[in-house]
């Protein structure tokens, strides 16, 4: 396959030292994992047209996938690697600009202490938003129940995919009797994502992003009006769960609404 960036020369560090932070025969190593992933979400049409991104926290390296680089032919060569306590890039390759999600991903590790966030501009996400926009799901009979079927909140209920979303967006690993997971919402729970309003240049969305994080401490996601969504999780695997179980709720939510169904 060919790449665009055939000489990936750096601008900082020792050459042999820094590709060694990014090249492992282990799958789960974050730069290759994270390649695999973008392949993997561009086939659900995550992240068509460079949109949306993935970041993995690994001991105090953060990894990030670059800007501008066609999803499905992401490889681990193209990986930003970040020092988590002090901001500064210790790879980055010379040719490719920084992912413009870097500081909402910074977020997620920052405040949820995730250790991966992920970010789509799935359709799915989108129509939810403009649905909740436009009031389509407000119920005229109960108009003011707090935070259910409002213009800034994403509500969902009785459907059985709600328990593969964390409360607190960590959970616990530990099972309960008859398989749930503790710390995951439970059937009867209702789930909320809350919904900020997208800006002209996506690292704006920061300060927006904190501060539904701080409104909403149980939330493991934000979605962004007319944008997509950032869902994290404590690794790789629950958030990936947790998008893959959202996108779910939220193209099931689509088909309840086009046939005059109500989500909570
Ligand atoms: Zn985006």
């Amino acid at each position: 396959m060919d790449h665009p960036n055939p000489a990936r020369p750096f601008t900082k560090g020792n050459e042999n030292d820094v590709d060694a932070l990014i090249h492992s025969p282990d799958p789960h190593h974050p730069a290759n994992h994270i390649s695999d992933l973008c392949r993997k979400f561009y086939g659900l049409g995550w992240v068509t047209g460079t949109g949306g991104g993935v970041s993995i926290r690994h001991g105090d390296h953060i990894f990030l996938a670059p800007s501008g680089v066609q999803k499905e032919l992401m490889q681990p060569e193209d990986m930003f690697v970040m020092d988590f306590r002090t901001r500064e890039y210790v790879r980055r390759p010379a040719v490719l600009k920084p992912s413009a999600c870097t500081p909402l991903f910074l977020a997620a590790f920052t405040h949820r202490g995730a250790g991966c966030c992920i970010h789509t501009h799935s359709q799915w996400a989108v129509l939810v938003t403009l649905i909740c926009e436009a009031g389509l799901q407000n119920d005229r009979s109960t108009p003011e129940e707090e935070g259910d079927n409002t213009r800034n909140v994403f509500a969902i209920k009785e459907i059985e995919q709600i328990k593969g979303i964390s409360r607190g967006g960590a959970g616990s690993s530990e099972i309960a009797e008859g398989g749930r997971k503790l710390g995951n919402l439970g059937y009867h729970d209702t789930m909320r994502i809350p919904i900020i309003e997208n800006t002209a240049h996506e690292e704006d969305l920061r300060e927006t992003l904190e501060a539904a994080m701080q409104q909403w401490p149980e939330t493991c996601a934000v979605l962004v009006r007319r944008h997509g969504v950032y869902v994290w999780g404590k690794d790789v695997a629950q958030a990936k769960t947790q998008a893959e179980s959202l996108d779910y709720l939220f193209r099931l939510a689509v088909e309840m609404h086009r046939l005059g169904l109500k989500w909570v």
